[in-house]
């Protein structure tokens, strides 16, 4: 074991490279969901625009400087791990294959992991002795758009972050793995708070899909209640803890089943 490159090195060497990597992911994932969703909204898809508020440019702007602050806690975190694998602490095979199969179990066991540490951590973070601190600053967007993808305070960034090094303590990933992770989660973000619904309106009425969180999940989270849908991917733990939206699916097919002649979005109360 070595002592390795302490972090402020690292981040003095690598650091804009680190900022290209973190800040690139979510430019992309945010600009491209955005210009994906004003673009639907010159369609007869407009009707799936979920809330009638239309979130102001002072919004936006808050979500954009947030997620920037929270791309910096990243930038310090990935400092810290990137020394922990020079230590040892953490054992790095990045570059290696575990062979396909293995490497696409791993992914999957990631993201399943990564949806049971959101869960679980959003939840706590409504507790109201976390809440001011840690999560108040993401909630402050009631209509959200996908610029609030990284929109978390300093200390909630921080627990965002943790769960890469608890990860890769415990399970050694190939490196394309957690890229592709990385690309799959900051994508389903987005969309979670894009304020436009995109799954076709049998989405939950099947159990192929039911499963898999839509975008009207996370928004009746920030426009209804904040007792509800704390999932990040899937819908597993808000239905086995009871903390599902009891009007998730009515709102849903509310949205998804809107007539397009009359497209203006309409307000189901959702006070439960
Ligand atoms: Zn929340
Ligand atoms: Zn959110």
């Amino acid at each position: 074991m070595t002592t390795g490159i302490p972090p402020l090195d690292i981040l003095l060497a690598k650091g804009q490279h680190i900022f290209a990597f973190d800040f690139g992911r979510y430019m992309i994932a945010a600009s491209l969901t955005f210009a994906i969703v004003a673009l639907l909204r010159l369609t007869a898809l407009k009707t799936r625009k979920i809330q009638a508020r239309e979130a102001t440019f002072a919004d936006m702007r808050r979500e954009f400087l947030q997620s920037l602050q929270s791309v910096f806690v990243y930038i310090i975190g990935a400092c810290f791990l990137i020394w922990g694998k020079q230590t040892g602490v953490i054992y790095d095979p990045l570059g290696e294959s575990f062979g396909l199969w293995t490497d696409l179990a791993l992914l999957a066991a990631i993201i399943v992991a990564h949806d049971a540490y959101f869960y679980w951590a959003h939840r706590a973070m409504h507790h109201p002795r976390l809440f001011k601190t840690f999560h108040r600053a993401h909630h402050r967007s009631i209509t959200p758009t996908p610029w609030a993808a990284y929109s978390f305070a300093v200390p909630e960034a921080a627990v965002m972050f943790l769960f890469v090094p608890i990860w890769q303590f415990f399970v050694p990933t190939p490196g394309w793995v957690l890229f592709t992770w990385l690309n799959f989660q900051i994508i389903r973000n987005a969309m979670g708070h894009a304020g436009f619904e995109f799954f076709p309106r049998w989405w939950l009425s099947t159990p192929l899909t039911r499963w898999i969180n839509t975008t009207v999940h996370h928004d009746l989270h920030h426009n209804g209640s904040f007792n509800h849908n704390y999932g990040l991917y899937f819908t597993f733990w808000d239905k086995w803890m009871g903390t599902e939206h009891p009007k998730y699916r009515e709102r849903f097919e509310e949205v998804a089943r809107r007539q397009r002649k009359n497209s203006t979005p309409s307000e189901v109360p959702l006070t439960a």
